[in-house]
């Protein structure tokens, strides 16, 4: 008997997209063979914890079988690409940001056959007939963008450097933090709604190291405009630049983001140019980004409805996930994981909208999102100890509690619920999973109970935080966080989140106000 070595699985699902029988699938396997649990991620996908090495085969060919797919959901390829979850039926723009999320997957899914090999022994499954565009795209080598006779044309030998993080949105619509992916692509339509191409953003992303400035969390830059026939030419030119360029020889510092911040942007169009056998167009203006969470009832667009179902943490278990079962068997029901960890339940009849929410109740579930404590809304962990090998604290079993002191906080200081909420992320090493460096107060992991406390962020997730103290201990957070809320709240500018008033005060004045302060 060898030693119970335990595996985390995770699926890709682009875009969020999930069945209804994959979902069942998922939740069978989590009460079989994982924790008992389902997670749902950052990257809209599914986690499950606590697989046992002997089930893998098992457990890997059972979501093969039912539609899943977890090629490239790890690894340094491609990963889950990010689109808005809503299912809007009569807002074109989303359906676009759908669609790409598909046909950009097939694009740089790995090729060979090993995939099959290992959980199917050979028997390729297959969802459903690659589009031809795609299949057209990857083989065209006209630029030099391919390995010529290698079963993997865009990855070779090799693959990438490191990870690849793709997100698709529509203007305005940040709930996929565009601007963290190595690749950001917008959708541009006309007044009909007619698709004409994409804005298109490079060098995103969050991971870092700690005691390491020269790694560093980087916002995604304006590269350009292509039109939509050159869009599938234009990711794989990017994809060939990072392939060659991105340096091989430190993996702290093997992202696009390192490529394009020791380049520059311009010298990075120019060979991307190269590859892609074009000028980029100029980048086409953008509104500006907000938040959306989808989360509560809402019309769908063709007569049905959606409900954005919260889910703390991302993590599914106990009675609320008895009850969306129940809801799933006897509805039918198709779902979307958002990238916020919660979850979209698509398609719903509106007679059914009170037996649903009869059922979600009962199992305790928050079915109105005004009824949510706004805290809860907007903040997100990473899963931590004990479920994550990298991990030197914890996140998600932490940040119910250090919500709920963040909110007595604001009651001792006589802060309104709905209108001064704030942006809080946690998680429990640098690697920044669940997107810290993003929040307005972000806590990162740097020693057992204690966090990096990092300011700066914005409610639309288009600033990046900074670092405002080194390991906060867990017990300290009231004495750390309480002058600064109370200042916010006496020096802010009318509707001035917590973020931008930081950003404009700074970190000085703050520490100022802070040795000075009586608690309440
Ligand atoms: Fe693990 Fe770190 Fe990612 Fe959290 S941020 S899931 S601790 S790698």
């Amino acid at each position: 008997q060898g030693k119970a070595y335990q595996f985390m699985m995770r699926t890709k699902q682009p875009g969020g997209k999930v069945d209804n029988r994959l979902y069942k699938t998922m939740d069978n396997l989590a009460d079989r063979y994982g924790n008992g649990t389902l997670r749902l991620t950052t990257r809209q996908t599914f986690q499950l914890h606590g697989v046992l090495k002997q089930d893998m085969k098992t457990v890997f060919s059972t979501v093969i079988k039912n539609m899943g797919s977890t090629l490239g959901a790890c690894g340094d390829v491609n990963r889950n690409i990010l689109a808005p979850a809503a299912p809007y039926a009569d807002k074109p723009e989303y359906k676009y940001t759908q669609e790409y999320s598909d046909k950009i997957a097939d694009l740089l899914a790995p090729q060979a056959g090993a995939y099959y090999d290992v959980w199917l022994d050979g028997e390729k499954v297959m969802s459903s007939e690659e589009d031809p565009e795609v299949t057209k795209a990857r083989n065209d080598n006209s630029h030099g963008t391919n390995f010529e006779g290698s079963p993997e044309p865009i990855y070779g030998t090799q693959f990438l450097p490191r990870k690849f993080k793709i997100a698709i949105t529509v203007p305005g619509d940040n709930s996929v933090d565009i601007l963290t992916n190595d690749l950001g692509l917008v959708v541009i339509t006309d007044k009909t709604g007619e698709l004409e191409g994409f804005d298109i953003y490079v060098g995103g992303g969050m991971g870092r190291t700690h005691r390491k400035e020269e790694t560093f969390p980087a916002l995604a830059l304006p590269l350009g405009y292509v039109p939509k026939e050159d869009i599938l030419y234009a990711v794989k030119a990017i994809v060939a630049t990072q392939r060659d360029y991105g340096r091989r020889d430190d993996r702290k510092f093997s992202r696009l983001k390192y490529l394009v911040h020791d380049w520059g942007i311009d010298k990075f169009r120019t060979v991307t140019e190269q590859y892609y056998g074009k000028k980029f167009e100029s980048f086409r203006e953008l509104p500006e980004w907000r938040f959306e969470h989808y989360l509560g009832w809402q019309e769908q667009g063709d007569g049905k409805l959606f409900l954005g179902l919260n889910v703390e943490n991302g993590r599914i278990k106990g009675d609320l996930k008895k009850a969306i079962r129940a809801v799933l068997d006897t509805y039918d029901l198709p779902v979307r994981i958002t990238a916020n960890q919660n979850l979209v339940l698509c398609d719903v009849k509106k007679a059914w909208r009170s037996p649903i929410t009869r059922m979600l109740q009962a199992a305790g579930a928050v079915v109105a999102a005004n009824k949510l404590d706004p805290l809860t809304v907007t903040s997100m962990a990473c899963p931590a100890f004990p479920l994550c090998g990298l991990a030197v604290t914890e996140a998600e079993r932490a940040l119910p509690d250090i919500n709920k002191r963040l909110r007595g906080i604001m009651n001792r200081l006589k802060m309104s619920k709905s209108d001064d909420t704030f942006v809080v992320r946690m998680t429990g090493c640098p690697n920044g999973c669940a997107r810290p460096y993003m929040a307005e107060l972000g806590f990162v992991g740097d020693g057992p109970n204690s966090y990096q406390i990092w300011l700066g962020g914005t409610p639309n997730q288009t600033a990046l935080a900074q670092t405002y103290q080194e390991k906060m201990k867990v017990q300290d957070l009231e004495k750390t966080i309480e002058p600064i809320l109370a200042t916010w709240r006496d020096e802010r500018g009318p509707a001035e989140s917590l973020g931008e008033y930081v950003n404009r005060v700074g970190f000085d004045h703050l520490r100022q106000k802070a040795a000075t302060y009586t608690p309440v």
